[in-house]
Formats: C-alpha cells, sequence, structure tokens
C-alpha cells in the first residue's frame, strides 16, 4: 500500500505536538523549568517578547543559544561585514556573485507587470503591483551555515524591489558569526543582520523591538521553533509558508541510470532527517539502486547520517505503471520531484503537484537547490497541493485601481442601486445617485 507507507513517512516526519529530540527536551526544561511542547515554547517566547522587547529577545538569546549579546553586538556592524568581505575566499565570492546573477535574472524575469483594461466606455481597471517596503529573512545557523538560504530568500526580494531586509540568524560560527555568511551579505548589498535565530527572532521581527522596526513580511527556513513561530504571527505580518523537513520523489522508467538515481536519494536524505522515495514501474531498477544507494553509502563523508535518513523516511516503491505513478505523484505533492524517464517533459506535463521539477537524467536537485535561479523555498509535506515556492513576487502586494466617469458610471449605476437596495445599504446607493443628479458631474 504505498499511499499508506507515504502517509506513514509524512506523519514521522511531522512536527507533531512533543519536544523533537530528548536534546530539545533538556534544553527546554533548563530554560523554562519544565517539559512544554514546541508550541508551548512559542507561545511563552512569542508573548514575552511582545511584552519585554528586545530585552526579552537578548534574555532567550542567552539562554537558548548560550551567547549573551548586548545592544552593541546584537547587530552586526557594517565594518565586520567589509571586513568579512575583505578576508574572504575570492573563488567563494565570484560563485556567490554569479548565484545571484542567476537568480536576480529568473527573478527578475518573472516579475508580474501592472495590468490596465477598459472593459467598457468611461471604465478604467488597473492591477498595480507594489513592493512590501521592509521584509525578514530568517537563515537558519543552529546546525550547519547556509549562504545559498541567503542567496534564495534576498536575492528574489531584491528583485522584486523590497527596500529594507533585515536578515536574522543565530549567533553561532554556523550563523551570526560565519565569516562566509557575513561575506555574502556584503556582496548582495545587505546591510542590516541581526544575530538572533528561533522564535525569539521571529517575535522580533513581527513585533518590532529595539533596533528592529516591524517588517511587512517574514521568509526563510528554519527548524521546527521557527517554523511554528512563522505560523503564529501569521496575520500580524505575512509569512512566506511554513516548512517542514526537505523531501524529493524521484520518478525513473528504464533509461534512468542507477547510480544518478542513489545520489539523487542520498542528497536530499543527507539533510537528515530528509525523505526520499524512488516510484518506478521497473522491477529491476529498484535491485540496481539498492545496490548503487549501499555502495555510493559506503564512501560519503555524511553516509551515516543518510542512511540513517533513508532507513527511517526512505522508500523505493514499484508501481504498476506509468498512470499509477502519476496518481501517486499527484497525491505525494512532493517538495521536489525528478523526473528520470526518457521523456521527462511529457511526462512532466501530468505532474501537476510538486514545489520544484527538475526534468532529465542530468539535472539533480542540486542544481535547483544552489545555483539555477527559482529559490529553493518550496513547499513540504504535501501543501504544493495549494502552495508554491518562494519567487519575487511573494514580494509585491496588489491594489486595484478603479476610475469611471460620467459615462462609465450612468454604465454602472443600475445595478449598483439594485444590488445596493437588496442589501438595504441605502448610502451606497446615495453615494451614485449624488454624482448622477449633478448636473456637471466632476470625471
Ligand atoms: P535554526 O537556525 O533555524 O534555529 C536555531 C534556533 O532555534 C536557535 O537559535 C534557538 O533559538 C532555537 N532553538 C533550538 N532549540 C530550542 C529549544 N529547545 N527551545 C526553543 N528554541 C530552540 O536551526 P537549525 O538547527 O540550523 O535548523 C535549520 C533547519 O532548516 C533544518 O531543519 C534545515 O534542514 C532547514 N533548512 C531548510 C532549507 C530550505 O530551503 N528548505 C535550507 C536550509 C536549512
Amino acid at each position: 500500500d504505498a499511499v499508506g507507507a507515504i502517509a506513514g513517512l509524512r506523519a514521522k516526519l511531522s512536527p507533531g505536538g512533543d519536544v523533537v529530540s530528548p536534546r530539545g527536551r533538556e534544553r527546554t526544561v533548563a530554560v523554562f523549568g519544565e517539559a512544554l511542547t514546541p508550541l508551548q515554547v512559542v507561545d511563552r517566547i512569542l508573548a514575552d517578547v511582545r511584552e519585554r522587547g528586545l530585552d526579552a529577545v537578548l534574555d532567550y538569546t542567552a539562554r537558548l543559544d548560550g551567547t549573551q549579546l548586548d545592544r552593541s553586538t546584537v547587530t552586526v556592524s557594517r565594518e565586520e561585514m567589509a571586513e568579512a568581505y575583505r578576508q574572504a575566499d575570492r573563488s567563494y565570492l565570484k560563485t556567490v556573485k554569479r548565484v545571484r546573477d542567476n537568480i536576480l535574472a529568473f527573478q527578475s524575469g518573472i516579475l508580474l507587470r501592472d495590468a490596465t483594461m477598459r472593459p467598457s466606455p468611461g471604465v478604467e481597471l488597473t492591477l498595480r503591483y507594489r513592493p512590501m517596503r521592509r521584509v525578514g529573512v530568517c537563515v537558519p545557523g543552529g546546525a550547519a551555515a547556509y549562504p545559498s538560504s541567503l542567496l534564495m530568500t534576498v536575492v528574489p526580494a531584491q528583485a522584486a524591489g523590497v527596500e529594507e531586509i533585515a536578515v536574522v540568524v543565530p549567533p553561532t560560527e554556523f550563523g551570526g558569526y560565519n565569516a562566509d555568511l557575513l561575506a555574502a551579505c556584503h556582496l548582495l548589498g545587505v546591510t542590516e543582520v541581526h544575530r538572533i535565530g528561533g522564535a525569539q527572532a521571529v517575535g522580533a521581527l513581527a513585533y518590532g523591538v529595539e533596533g528592529i522596526p516591524q517588517v511587512d513580511k517574514i521568509v526563510g527556513p528554519g527548524n521546527l521553533f521557527v517554523a511554528l513561530a512563522k505560523q503564529k504571527v501569521y496575520g500580524e505580518v505575512d509569512i512566506d509558508s511554513i516548512a517542514g523537513p526537505s523531501e524529493v520523489v524521484l520518478v525513473a522508467d528504464w533509461t534512468a541510470e542507477p547510480s544518478f538515481v542513489a545520489a539523487d536519494l542520498i542528497s536530499q536524505a543527507e539533510h537528515s532527517p530528509g525523505s526520499a522515495i524512488l516510484i518506478t514501474w521497473e522491477p529491476d531498477l529498484i535491485d540496481r539502486v539498492a545496490e548503487a544507494l549501499e555502495f555510493q553509502l559506503a564512501r560519503l563523508s555524511r553516509g551515516d547520517l543518510a542512511r540513517d535518513s533513508l532507513e527511517q523516511f526512505g522508500a523505493l516503491i514499484l508501481v504498476r505503471d506509468e498512470d499509477e505513478a502519476v496518481e501517486l505523484i499527484n497525491r505525494f505533492a512532493p517538495e521536489h520531484l525528478h523526473v528520470s524517464t526518457t521523456d521527462a517533459h511529457r511526462l512532466a506535463a501530468r505532474l501537476t503537484d510538486a514545489g520544484a521539477i527538475f526534468l532529465g537524467h542530468l539535472t539533480p536537485v542540486a542544481v535547483g537547490d544552489y545555483a539555477a535561479g527559482p529559490s529553493h523555498v518550496l513547499p513540504t509535506g504535501g501543501t504544493a497541493r495549494w502552495a508554491s515556492g518562494l519567487c519575487s513576487n511573494d514580494f509585491l502586494k496588489r491594489s486595484s485601481l478603479i476610475h469611471v466617469d460620467r459615462v462609465g458610471l450612468e454604465r454602472l449605476a443600475p445595478d449598483v442601486r439594485l444590488l445596493a437596495d437588496k442589501e438595504g445599504l441605502t448610502g451606497h446607493r446615495y453615494s451614485v445617485d449624488v454624482r448622477l443628479e449633478e448636473q456637471d458631474g466632476a470625471s
């Protein structure tokens, strides 16, 4: 029962209501004096940040991240960023710049443009797009450094024309004290970086605290505490999505190279946890991929982590035929979908629910993760049924502009009057009548 198996994998990876790990529980007890669920932790932190502002943020940073910061050290100075840039490896900077250019070109190319129409005489309608003014970007930094996450969130916002971008990143060697990350910020023209992470950083951005004005939208990946906090503050500010653990589904036929398929499954599993699933109608391929997995896992530096993830959250699924594969994948709605078949474009046309689709044997997911142009911030956990990956258009808001002259008003007036009468809103009706009764109504 493939559907049941997949649902089981998802359930194992979902946040649930409990403290996630023994270490997480220990830390919670140490900070709050009792074992709370992640949601309870997030509620407490957010309420406290709302009440006490930056003092609460600094307290949680000391207690959860073990770093005592003050008003002068919590924000990275421009000199620190410029110095990190000066010291950085030139080839790294060149790569960051090239990737930035790729992302910028794609994200600028897809930007929505204002649309104006004149559906009838005297009526002019426009849908106008304008960038949000101030955006907060969460960059993870608890377990590893992620310059790629910085690029994949900041550059789409810049392409949209966002004026102010505030980056928050935990105060760790992988985060706010990571020279490569600070150098990348400098290269991208990011001038505001705060060394805070977790729910307290989301709270600071959502409510505004001393030195960190409230933002309009919070984007970017993070651990469970970041994800739950973003979910909680939605409504005060906009958010991109509530991201769960990463996942890939590979659909492959006899033309797929088993060693490529195995490498793609491992590259997702090494996120640890990360779910990696192969779906095929070729029994032979399953055996050959299993062999290739063994071979590669034994040789990779993160092989043990990936093996662990594959054993817990991985699957090699044999389906009857292509139709069954399509049905299964569309129900699963994976974050990443890799189509490794003879005519990948043809099959992809039938696959309607996925965050990002990688076509053909020579397009590993890593190309999209790091360098191509579309953002790697994608909907997880089946939300690709209705959600989409982050892009420059997510930093735009729409306004409708409506203009009618006397001819247009006369044309629309009967419908307005009738509906206003039905709803008993006499003021609405009068606002039309008073204009049409005027002999010299202004246009
Ligand atoms: P992170 O940087 O998102 O969060 C670390 C913060 O969590 C800490 O600063 C701390 O304040 C808080 N925290 C940790 N334990 C806590 C506890 N017990 N109680 C309260 N707060 C606590 O963390 P990370 O560990 O680096 O995780 C990053 C996540 O983001 C990983 O799951 C990674 O796979 C994911 N990620 C996703 C993408 C993507 O694009 N989808 C990219 C990079 C990373």
